[in-house]
Order: structure tokens, then C-alpha cells, then sequence
């Protein structure tokens, strides 16, 4: 089955090349070509293909949400110190967590995710099983990272439950999915849960995933117990390398910095969240001059409120700005590969998608920028598409998605799950989850 998405303003997201006028050709897996109107109009495997018309909208690789928590705490717990916050709301809700609970907390994040144009998601959450079964089900690209923790934190996902989950799932779905390992806070694993960690990479050819130098005080604690800060610490216990992710890297020093491109290590940037845990502001623009992939995540859904890829890059410009007083920072050409591309590098799937290039699988997404907010749009000297993505586009104005070319929203419709069903399933498995939470606490 071949898909013309014809008449957009194309976006492939290799340096800011665009197509304005332009078409993508898709096959039910991979991109075909890329090109302007014209040409892919006379392309002769574009006949008798399906049209799909993205005049006044942007066609752009699928985003890559390269942190995220699946979750259903949203909006219960406001306003609290980053650690205060963990040991209050969200361990007490991990405790009370079952499979059945965490697998529509899945189902509904990257349902959320999809219709705003995420098309790859890296999810540390727990019973992980049951993520797997929604990113089939849905047809997201999805890398499974499960939070592994030892000692007094018992509640969390274990070296052997992560072991089990990459036997039956280091690859499924085609490739679709993937399993990584993950450990919690540098604070939550002992020396010997890294050691394992790191052994666990390596027999099944695998990453790893962690987040890290997220508030000062991680920073302090880490200087107190080991003398060096966190990247340091992860840098001696051998977790650092091309297929690591470190989500937030707030608070670094130089020397942290340079560990990180040296090594390869990429580098998840929650801004929405780092703003209000109030955690600080990373170094973005100094990640990148070092060479640093820096991808976007939402961080959880606790702590954003939302999934919404589209307005991270706002949050993610916009914070640069403020924080740098530069008001050439967070060029909307910087944050857009952020969000795709460097997101998929970090992610190492650069080679697989990421960009629409012929060869690399069909993961596509259409912005209808038709909107009163998105107004005026305008082209060849004046051409604003860029701009109006970053600063006035959000994820509800995602009308197309495919991956693998496999066509998921369709006019802002759902084509692979009934939003009803999932709003329904995820309310009843938070109430059930805040029940359980309150029965633990009086116990
Ligand atoms: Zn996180």
C-alpha cells in the first residue's frame, strides 16, 4: 500500500532543508521518497497511490519522546521539592502498583503520546509486560526501560525482573519495541546493582537508561558519599557509552560535560519538568557544542502535565532564553532536531528513523497549521512553519501519524484504539491505584 502525503511543507529534518511546496511517498514500511510536488507527482511508483492532502500543514518526522514515565498521578500532587515529592506521593503509589494497574497507565501515556505526534517513546516504568502488549496494540515504537532499584527500595523493578523482560522482550513487534535496562536515581542502587547492570548490557547486546543531576542536592549528596558527582560516579562504575540515555543532566560541571561526549552518552532534556520541580535549568547549548545527542522528554505525566512534544519544544526554547539571557538561544532550527533526529540518535535509532529520507522506516506525522494561532503562514522569504512548530503549535493540532508506515491517527482519529475505552480503563486503574495507596498508609 503506497501513501502520497502530497502538498506540504516538508520538514525532513536533515540540516533545514525544506520542501515548501513537497510530498513523502510511504510504502507500508519505509519511506520511498522525498521531494517537491512536482517531482514526486511524476514519480512513476507514486501511481495509483493513496493521497493524503497536508496542504497548510507541516510533514515532519515522528517525535521522539526520550523520557517518559507512564503514570496516572497527574495533577495529585502539586507544589513539593523534588524529594519530598518522591518519598510522599510517588514511592507510596509504586508500592501499591500492580501489573494490571501499571499496564493501563502504559496504554493511556502513549495513546496521549500518539495523538500529539510522539511516534517513539523510552518509558521507565515498572511491569513492563504489559507496556509491551500496549505498544503493540497501539503500534508506537516503544523502548521499554524498566526502574530497577536494590536495598530498602523493594518496591521498584528488580536486575531479575529486567533480565526477564529482555528475554522475551529485547526485540518485538518487528523491531518496534525494545527492551533496555534501567536503574532509578544514582541514590535508590547500590554499587553491586550498577555492576549488574552493566553485565546485563552486555550479554544481551543492549542500553541502558537512568536519570541523574536532577536537583542540587543529588549533586551534594553525591559529592558527600563519594567524594565526586554523579556523572563521575557513572562514569568510574562504567555505565557512560553510545548506548546510555541520561535523562535531565541539570546540574553539571565541565568536566561532567566532556565525560558525556567523550563517552557518547546521550542526553534526555525535560525542561517542563525541570521548571517545575524547580530543578534548574540544563546546559543545552553547551551539551551540544561538546557534541552531546540531546533529546526531549516529557518526563512523567505527574510532573509535565501533559505528553505533548509539540509544547516541550516551547518549554525547551524558552528556558534556554531566560536562563542564558540570549535571545539567539533556542532557535526554533536548534530545538527541532532536538525533537526529532538528535532525539532518535540519542535513542540510537538514527539509522532506522528520525528524519524522512528514503530507506529509513515510514515514521511521518502532519501539523495542520491551518489554525487562527498558526496564522499567518507564509512561505519562500518569509517562511514561518519552523517558528509557528516551536512557539504556537501543540500537540492537539496533530492531525496525521504513521510508523512503519503503518497509518495510526487519521485526521486527528485514532485508527488503532477507541479513546472512550482508554480514558475509561486508566480512570478506573487510578482509582483503584489511590484506594490501594490510601489503604498501605493506614497500615
Ligand atoms: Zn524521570
Amino acid at each position: 500500500m503506497t501513501t502520497l502525503v502530497r502538498n506540504g511543507i516538508v520538514l525532513p529534518m536533515t540540516g533545514t532543508t525544506t520542501f515548501d511546496p513537497g510530498s513523502v511517498l510511504l510504502d507500508g514500511t519505509d519511506i520511498l521518497a522525498v521531494g517537491s510536488v512536482a517531482e514526486l507527482d511524476a514519480d512513476p511508483r507514486a501511481a495509483g497511490a493513496e493521497i493524503v492532502d497536508a496542504t497548510n500543514c507541516v510533514v515532519l518526522p515522528g517525535l521522539h519522546n526520550c523520557h517518559l514515565h507512564s503514570g496516572l498521578l497527574r495533577g495529585t500532587a502539586e507544589s513539593l521539592s523534588l524529594w519530598d515529592w518522591l518519598k510522599t506521593y510517588v514511592d507510596p503509589a509504586h508500592r501499591a502498583l500492580t501489573p494490571e494497574i501499571a499496564a493501563a497507565a502504559s496504554l493511556h501515556c502513549y495513546a496521549e503520546g500518539l495523538l500529539a505526534g510522539t511516534t517513539s517513546v523510552m518509558d521507565m516504568w515498572r511491569y513492563m509486560e504489559g507496556s509491551a502488549d500496549a505498544a503493540a496494540a497501539l503500534g508506537i515504537r516503544a523502548t521499554l526501560v524498566p526502574y530497577v532499584a536494590d536495598g530498602e527500595f523493594d518496591y521498584f523493578e528488580t536486575i531479575e525482573t529486567n533480565r526477564r523482560l529482555l528475554e522475551t522482550h529485547r526485540t518485538a513487534s518487528d523491531g518496534r519495541v525494545r527492551t533496555w535496562v534501567g536503574l532509578e536515581h544514582l541514590m535508590y542502587c547500590s554499587e553491586q546493582c550498577f555492576a549488574e547492570a552493566v553485565a546485563l548490557m552486555e550479554e544481551f547486546d543492549t542500553g541502558l537508561h537512568t536519570h541523574s543531576s536532577e536537583s542540587i542536592w543529588e549533586v551534594d549528596e553525591s559529592l558527600k558519599r563519594w567524594g565526586r558527582r554523579p556523572i563521575e560516579v557513572f562514569y568510574n562504575r562504567g555505565i557512560l557509552g553510545p548506548n546510555t540515555v541520561v535523562a535531565h543532566c541539570v546540574w553539571l560541571s565541565d568536566i561532567e560535560i566532556e565525560l558525556l561526549a567523550k563517552t557518547g552518552t546521550g542526553v534526555a532534556h525535560c525542561p517542563c519538568s525541570n521548571m517545575k520541580l524547580s530543578s534548574g535549568a540544563a546546559r543545552i547549548g553547551d551539551l551540544r557544542k561538546a557534541g552531546v545527542a540531546v533529546g526531549l522528554g516529557s518526563d512523567g505525566e505527574k510532573e509535565n502535565n501533559n505528553l505533548d512534544l509539540v509544547e516541550e519544544m516551547k518549554f525547551a526554547s524558552l528556558l534556554q532564553k531566560l536562563t542564558t539571557l540570549d535571545p539567539t538561544t533556542g532557535d526554533p532550527w536548534d530545538i527541532l532536531p532536538m525533537a526529532t533526529i538528535e532525539g532518535a540518535r540519542a535513542l540510537g535509532l538514527d539509522g532506522v528513523t528520525g528524519s524522512l529520507e528514503p530507506g529509513k522506516r515510514a515514521d511521518v506525522v502532519v501539523i495542520d497549521l491551518g489554525g487562527l494561532h498558526t496564522t499567518p503562514l507564509l512561505h519562500g522569504d518569509d517562511f514561518n512553519a519552523a517558528a509557528h512548530l516551536v512557539f504556537s503549535a501543540s500537540g492537539r493540532d496533530v492531525r496525521d501519524v504513521w510508523v512503519d508506515g503503518q497509518r495510526l491517527v487519521a485526521g486527528s482519529k485514532p485508527l488503532t484504539f477507541d479513546i472512550a475505552t482508554v480514558r475509561a480503563t486508566a480512570q478506573a486503574a487510578a482509582e483503584e491505584l489511590f484506594e490501594r495507596r490510601a489503604k498501605l498508609a493506614v497500615e
